[in-house]
């Protein structure tokens, strides 16, 4: 029997026909106000692209080629990310994860910030609490999902000497008022949430220390609201350099060069020593030297060598990726304090499947406008669980998404199938974390942090 063609409903656009589409939220602003780049023009450079980049779920990035440069040439590189002990990981932390693993898989030091004293500052939880949600809920979520305790780096942000330190230092680049501009703090704000920015900054700098083998491009999964803290990190990594290296041109007279400058007090002597490692033709002045017949990426690479060894740090500017959110069950905002709005990774499989039963779909008031009209996929919270997390096949989403918006599809059967695969990805996520709890039991910092837990 065939089916008729869906019909658009007066008033209504016709959906587009792409399966990883929103219409929900438009993305448009940050890219052309925030100056935040298009992940899909990077896709093909790609290999073996996680479902999140494949399906659009993955729309911005900040510099990803230098991570995609680091990957083809089979150089180092970072993958950074925290998390906020406070509550229950739900499936929006656990896209972060799914982020840092593939990352991981792909050759990356994976580092995860564990922010406790984030969330001591700024929720006012205690420090037992923090390590106790910290790890039960988060440390052994991200084992049971993949992350590779063995090849990566689990920390406490109160436990971290080193990251003190470097929070230390970067709080010597940024002051009170640009805090307040980005974070909208007033006067009355405690000095401990200042404190927390500032070890967020080093969270996502520690990795290019050189306790972990010094600068490398370093990419921080983050959603979009995240933004304004890896602009601000971008401005501290810079401000952090002891030299700037620019390229200079100048068409009229064809003139090009690579530009070093010294911002270091003693500028002269700092510019002798990047020179006297530079090949090429070099012009010295005051406060910089330019440098005539070398790629900008030798230069760049001689002074991140003479930077560091002139105690300096040497920081590339860390990159990004942005994801957009996924909505909360109801179809608004996902939030923390409304356990009804998202799906806990560790909350038992039957209530997660019901709630999925209760999501908001996109379906139409009656069966027969449904076969009529078809769904609207992209209103659907079960089609967004079904994309972002429970389905791995594309062509599978794609079915169903064809299904839905030309009426063969009837939401009661759809939900009941999401809600069997949520149960079976929670189940075995859960079993996952019972085998995790061994593998902490194996690392020296891992018993430490169990001997707080109650289980
Ligand atoms: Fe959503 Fe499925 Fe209903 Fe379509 S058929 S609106 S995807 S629940």
């Amino acid at each position: 029997m065939s089916m008729p063609e869906p019909q658009p409903e007066p008033g209504r656009e016709q959906p587009r026909l792409d399966p990883w589409g929103s219409t929900v939220i438009d993305y448009s602003k940050v890219f052309t106000e925030f100056g935040i780049s298009r992940f899909e023009e990077l896709l093909p450079r790609v290999k073996e692209p996680h479902l999140y980049m494949r399906r659009r779920i993955i729309m911005g990035h900040r510099d990803y080629e230098l991570i995609l440069d680091a990957m083809e040439r089979r150089r180092p590189f970072a993958v950074m990310s925290g998390f906020m002990p406070s509550g229950k990981l739900h499936l929006g932390g656990k896209m972060v994860m799914d982020e840092i693993i593939w990352h991981q898989r792909m050759g990356a030091a994976a580092f995860v910030s564990i922010a406790d004293m984030e969330a001591h500052a700024v929720r006012g939880i205690s420090w037992r609490e923090c390590k106790e949600i910290g790890v039960s809920e988060y440390v052994l979520s991200l084992i049971a999902l993949g992350f590779d305790p063995h090849r990566g780096f689990i920390y406490f942000q109160s436990e971290n000497r080193m990251l003190h330190d470097l929070a230390f230092e970067l709080g010597c680049e940024v002051n009170i008022g640009e805090m307040s501009a980005v974070y909208g703090f007033s006067g009355d704000v405690n000095v401990s949430k200042c404190v927390s920015v500032l070890m967020q900054s080093a969270d996502i700098l520690q990795p290019q220390l050189a306790a972990f083998g010094g600068p490398k491009p370093t990419v921080i999964p983050v959603g979009f609201d995240q933004d304004p803290h890896i602009r601000l990190t971008r401005d501290i990594a810079s401000r952090a350099r002891l030299f700037t290296v620019e390229l200079v041109k100048r068409e009229k007279d064809e003139y090009e060069c690579v530009r070093v400058r010294a911002k270091t007090r003693d500028a002269a002597s700092a510019l002798k020593e990047v020179s006297s490692r530079l090949g090429g033709e070099k012009r010295a002045y005051e406060m910089h030297v330019d440098v005539y017949g070398e790629p900008f990426e030798e230069v760049e690479r001689v002074v991140r060598e003479a930077e560091i060894e002139l105690g300096g740090y040497g920081f590339y500017p860390p990159a990004a990726t942005f994801h957009r959110f996924m909505r909360g069950l109801g179809g608004g905002k996902m939030s923390s304090s409304k356990p009804e709005s998202y799906i806990a990774l560790t909350e038992p499989p039957e209530e997660a499947a019901a709630k999925v039963m209760n999501a908001k779909t996109g379906g139409r008031a009656t069966l027969e406008e449904q076969r009529r009209l078809g769904g609207v996929p992209e209103e659907c919270i079960v089609y967004e669980l079904l994309m972002f997390h429970l389905i791995e096949d594309d062509r599978h989403v794609a079915e169903i998404y064809e299904e839905c918006i030309s009426g063969r599809r009837t939401c009661a059967a759809c939900k009941k199938a999401a809600a069997e695969l949520m149960h079976s990805f929670l189940k075995e996520h859960q079993e996952r974390r019972e085998e995790a709890k061994n593998v902490l039991k194996e690392l020296d910092v891992g018993k430490k942090w169990l001997e707080v837990v109650k289980f």
